[in-house]
């Protein structure tokens, strides 16, 4: 060895931009977080080109040459098998069915780690916490409900195929009022991101401003897309709006329902929520909903120790990464996979 210090850069594929970090062999964060724009829409050997540039912007920003660069970890915003995306979610469609791990190590020429944006997110929520030493469970509704394990030291758990954790897939026992399970957007029905999700907000809102009690609801006053109309429930909830309420606290009950089962897998000992509820004004209230359904499905040792009720058994916190979270992660993954020896 010359001695030369190695770096290892994450990077964060999302539907409009890639992030990128880097950090050095001691998991130290090294510069600033950069961005470029993924065009993912546009084929994956565009996309590849962006991440090329993503990179040589990271090492020249940090007076650096890509020799220098020991490991990248790639993550991606569709499920992947070993390096294979399978799903095309956001992406163009010839991304599905390449291993696009393999695909991407060839052109960068250095050692490359892939895995998709929830295990990301969730090794970049153990790396901001680096007094923490057990696991951690994240699960984060967004558009769908993603989420991803890391183990105790912070390695990512990923199982045999990279198919482990899709926490919003997991079925539970509630209903509509009409007794029907509702569709999910994988094609089952009854799944947990089909009541914890923007999707799902999107079908309840529908639902409940049919209803003759909410007749005069505000958002029963224009005919703007119920898309729309749902993305206006977290400020309206904000401000007191019973009916946005209503709505939320049910998703919490029914995501805290969720949770508790994956304690009961998992015993994680630390779940960090993420998604776009971590900023708003009510997440103490959310919290709140989320730890009823949790008490209400979960053995009380889930909660404490049986031998120190003051020993908390499952702590909740939020997320506290930020937008840098997932390029982060992944940096950290690399420096853990390629920087011994
Ligand atoms: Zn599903």
């Amino acid at each position: 060895m010359s001695g030369t210090k190695k770096y290892f850069a994450g990077l964060d594929i999302g539907g409009t931009t890639i992030k990128s970090m880097l950090v050095d062999e001691q998991g130290e964060v090294v510069g600033e977080m950069l961005e470029v724009r993924s065009h993912v829409d546009e084929g994956f050997r565009r996309t590849f080109e962006q991440l090329i540039a993503a990179v040589d912007a990271l090492c020249e920003a940090n007076g650096l040459s890509r020799d220098q660069l020991a490991g990248v970890g790639l993550d991606v915003p569709a499920p992947s098998c070993d390096g294979v995306i399978w799903s095309k979610a956001n992406l163009a469609q010839d991304w599905v069915g390449v291993n696009i791990a393999k695909e991407f190590e060839a052109v960068i020429g250095v050692p490359l780690y892939m895995t998709n944006d929830g295990n990301a997110a969730a090794a970049g929520e153990y790396a901001v916490r680096p007094d923490y030493e057990g696991s951690l469970l994240m699960a984060a509704p967004g558009t769908g409900l993603a989420g991803g394990l890391v183990l105790p030291g912070g390695r990512i758990y990923e199982g045999a195929n990279g198919l482990s954790l899709e926490v919003g897939h997991n079925s539970v026992p509630f209903r509509e009022d009409d007794g029907s399970l509702p569709q999910c957007t994988c094609g089952q029905v009854g799944c947990v991101e089909a009541w914890v999700s923007l999707m799902a907000l999107r079908r309840r809102l529908g639902l409940e401003l049919e209803k003759e009690k909410w007749a005069g609801h505000v958002l029963n006053q224009d005919d703007a897309p119920i898309g729309e109309k749902a993305f206006r429930l977290r400020d309206l909830a904000q401000d007191g709006d019973e009916l946005s309420i209503e709505i939320f606290k049910q998703q919490g009950f029914i995501f805290g329902h969720a949770l508790a089962d994956l304690a009961r897998l998992f015993d994680p000992g630390l779940i960090v929520i993420g998604g776009g509820l971590a900023e708003s004004s009510f997440r103490d209230q959310y919290l709140e909903w989320i730890m009823e359904g949790f008490e209400s499905r979960a053995w009380p040792i889930y909660l404490r120790s049986p031998i120190d009720p003051e020993q908390v058994t499952t702590d909740f916190q939020w997320a506290s990464g930020g937008d840098s979270a997932a390029a982060l992660g992944m940096a950290f993954e690399a420096q853990m996979m390629f920087g011994e020896g």
